[in-house]
């Protein structure tokens, strides 16, 4: 049943001056909802003049006696033939509130639409009936407020009058619900013995229930704390678009939460680039005098910055004192529309505000159908049904947890380019160096091809020619966040642990840029690299995601050549190198626009054939190797200053290190690349890594 008293009855307060309250009820129809709800209005004095007078004539015309539930059933009607307000839920005044009360009519629907954004309940009355006590349904409802997320809850347990208001039953009630809600970590305020019907308990006590010394109903209703205002909340602009006037770069967005200020120190997240509010623009303009100082949520703006810096739409302009996460992992509590089941690995496109990132679904918990509300404890979500998800996504986006702030913590969920569900941030986990959420290994090879073909190679040479002009005067940590901002999609980082990758590493830790770090395990890489890896992982507090060669690949390569056959020609070091190596490169670079490798131009007279950036037509990518100008010095220098993780091998001689088998140390006069493929003449020793052209 979904009515509400016409909006004329109750004006609405002036703002600030009563706290608005949003309370569901949940409990069957049978338990008394209808009849608590008209017995309310009338205690409030909300319903129309001479509404109950009139019904009761009904009632006795036809030799019925009267029902409060009459009420919300004639106000129904009303309703259905279109008299009064058309919306669904019911207002009404206590001394302390304005209250929405929100019925709960059936479970799918109503959870679909608290986590969609269409309800929203600060607090809960879970109705129980006296003569029933705890049954599996109020189980269920118990269970429908944790879903939501609902902390407060009040116990009402109706139809007292039917047990002749025994103390003793309600006291057996009390301590069973109070369990239940508990094993839920939900804690009542309060536990309250009524008769809806006889209006005990309902606004005033009678001596039917002197033994209890809890509040009534209405008491209970107005402790409720309402939810703090989107103003009060911290500081969330959402930015929709950036607009270039003149030399200004304005920023436009609706203001979600909290107030913007002229002179506010802010961060822009998911990056955290901090910044001030220089202008809070008008249109049309107006003097300087009269442009306002502030906007408060729910209002559209375009604001300055004090500094030229790059924002994008999708980004969160944030109080820089509590801002956003930049969120890399979320847990969220989602309903699942689509015909096809969620289920884990599946690919799935995240909308937060104006912002957006493909993820793949890491984990499924807790799947419900929300018609039997129980977990039924499956791995995938069901169209209809509710679960708790993970997701990973392929770039970092700013969030908060739903508790801290709806506004920025619900989730649009689209799949196949529709909207297949929504839902609520329960945590969010902020942005890592790694990502899981690179292609399937079976849909590499459709990926790679696409992206071949749908880049042009006259634009992409034309784009790389012109950052590598702007990247020769940059340091190697600008040229990286250059290139993020310039490339639109997948950027990769291939690390083999060496020196060079350690800096990259160690820059890209100090950034919260969306690039996947990868690594090859060809299977021969000395135990100190593995050490080495576990320990750059801890530094970091990051996992790095390995490529391995193909099982299959690998069976016949071995059984052809032999386990160490690349000794016997440079054939078969190649053969070797493409299936450990280039192969699952291949793989890790699939999709990606962007590549970032730790070549510089020193390491042999090979490596001078390359540069700083370059455009890889065949797999439709800009490369960049943010070190490539740097001095061994330098490098060695770096690494010292900032005390990276480097492979205890280089105390041994080892200066260039690859697989155990093909590396050996070398002597201080010689080359730093001449302990790789040490027997093979100099001019031959690549591997197909940084040349191979697929
Ligand atoms: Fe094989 Fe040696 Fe190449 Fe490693 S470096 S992939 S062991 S040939």
């Amino acid at each position: 049943m979904n009515v509400q008293i016409s909006r004329q009855l109750h004006p609405v307060s002036p703002a600030g001056a009563r706290a608005l309250v949003r309370i569901v009820i949940v409990g069957h129809v049978d338990h008394g909802k209808s009849t608590l709800i008209g017995r309310l209005l009338h205690e409030v004095e909300g319903l129309p003049d001479g509404k109950l007078d009139a019904l009761k004539a009904v009632s006795a015309r036809r030799g019925m006696p009267f029902e409060w539930s009459f009420l919300l059933d004639a106000l129904q009607t009303e309703r259905d033939q279109g008299i009064t307000i058309d919306t669904s839920q019911i207002r009404l005044r206590t001394p302390a509130r304005d209250i929405v009360l929100i019925d709960a009519p059936g479970h799918a629907e109503f959870l679909r639409n608290m986590i969609t954004g269409a309800a929203q309940a600060d607090a809960a009355v879970l109705l129980v009936d006296a003569t029933e006590g705890v049954r599996d349904q109020t189980r269920r409802h118990g269970y429908l407020l944790h879903l939501l997320g609902v902390r407060q809850v009040m116990v009402v347990i109706n139809k007292m009058d039917r047990v002749a208001f025994d103390a003793g039953k309600f006291r057996e009630i009390e301590t069973e619900i109070a369990a239940q809600l508990a094993g839920l970590g939900l804690t009542p305020s309060a536990i309250i013995p009524i008769s809806a019907r006889n209006g005990d308990g309902v606004a005033r006590h009678t001596s039917s229930t002197a033994w209890y010394r809890g509040p009534t109903v209405l008491a209970a209703l107005d402790a409720f704390v309402p939810a703090r205002p989107p103003h009060d909340l911290a500081t969330r602009l959402p930015v929709q678009a950036v607009y270039k006037f003149d030399d200004r770069r304005i920023i436009a967005g609706r203001v979600a939460s909290g107030r913007i200020r002229v002179g506010d120190d802010v961060l822009i997240m998911p990056a955290g680039k901090p910044a001030c509010i220089k202008s809070i623009e008008a249109w049309p303009e107006r003097e300087t005098s009269q442009t306002p100082r502030v906007a408060i949520a729910g209002q559209s703006v375009g604001i300055t910055l004090d500094r030229d810096i790059f924002v994008e739409r999708g980004d969160v302009v944030c109080a820089s004192t509590s801002p956003a996460a930049s969120a890399r992992r979320l847990r969220a509590r989602v309903f699942w529309l689509h015909q096809r089941p969620l289920a884990v690995g599946g690919h799935i496109t995240v909308r937060i505000g104006t912002a957006e990132s493909t993820a793949v679904v890491a984990a499924i918990e807790d799947a419900v159908d929300p018609g039997l509300l129980a977990s039924d404890g499956a791995e995938v979500i069901a169209q209809n049904h509710v679960g708790e998800i993970e997701l990973a996504l392929s770039r970092p986006i700013a969030i908060d947890p739903y508790t801290a702030d709806p506004n920025t913590g619900r989730i649009v969920l689209e799949f196949e380019g529709r909207i297949a569900g929504g839902g609520l941030v329960l945590t969010a986990q902020a942005a890592v160096l790694d990502t899981t959420s690179g292609p399937r290994p079976g849909k590499v090879a459709s990926t790679a091809r696409a992206s071949r073909t749908g880049v042009n190679s006259d634009e992409l040479r034309a784009k790389a020619s012109a950052l590598a002009q702007v990247f020769a005067s940059l340091s190697p940590a600008e040229r990286i966040a250059h290139l993020r901002r310039e490339v639109a999609g997948k950027i990769v980082f291939t690390t083999s642990f060496g020196l060079e990758d350690q800096v990259i590493l160690h820059l890209l830790s100090e950034r919260t840029d969306d690039i996947a770090v990868v690594t090859l395990d060809t299977g021969r890489l000395f135990p100190e690299t593995y050490a080495l890896w576990a320990q750059t992982e801890r530094r970091y507090g990051v996992r790095i995601r390995a490529l391995h060669p193909r099982h299959g690949d690998l069976e016949t390569l071995v059984e052809r050549d032999g386990i160490n056959g690349f000794y016997d020609s440079r054939a078969a070091r190649l053969a070797c190198c493409t299936v450990r190596k280039v192969e699952p490169l291949e793989r890790a670079l699939a999709g990606a626009r962007g590549w970032i490798a730790g070549l510089r131009a020193e390491q042999s007279a090979h490596r001078q054939d390359m540069a700083l950036v370059t455009a890889e037509a065949e797999r439709g990518l800009i490369k960049l190797n943010p070190l490539f100008d740097w001095t061994r010095e330098e490098l060695l220098a770096f690494v010292s200053s900032n005390d990276l993780p480097v492979n205890s091998l280089h105390a041994q001689g080892f200066a260039s290190i690859g697989c155990a088998p093909c590396t050996r140390a070398i002597a201080p006069d010689e080359p730093e690349r001449a302990g790789r493929w040490w027997w093979e003449e100099e001019s031959k020793k690549e591997c197909g890594l940084h040349s191979h052209r697929p």
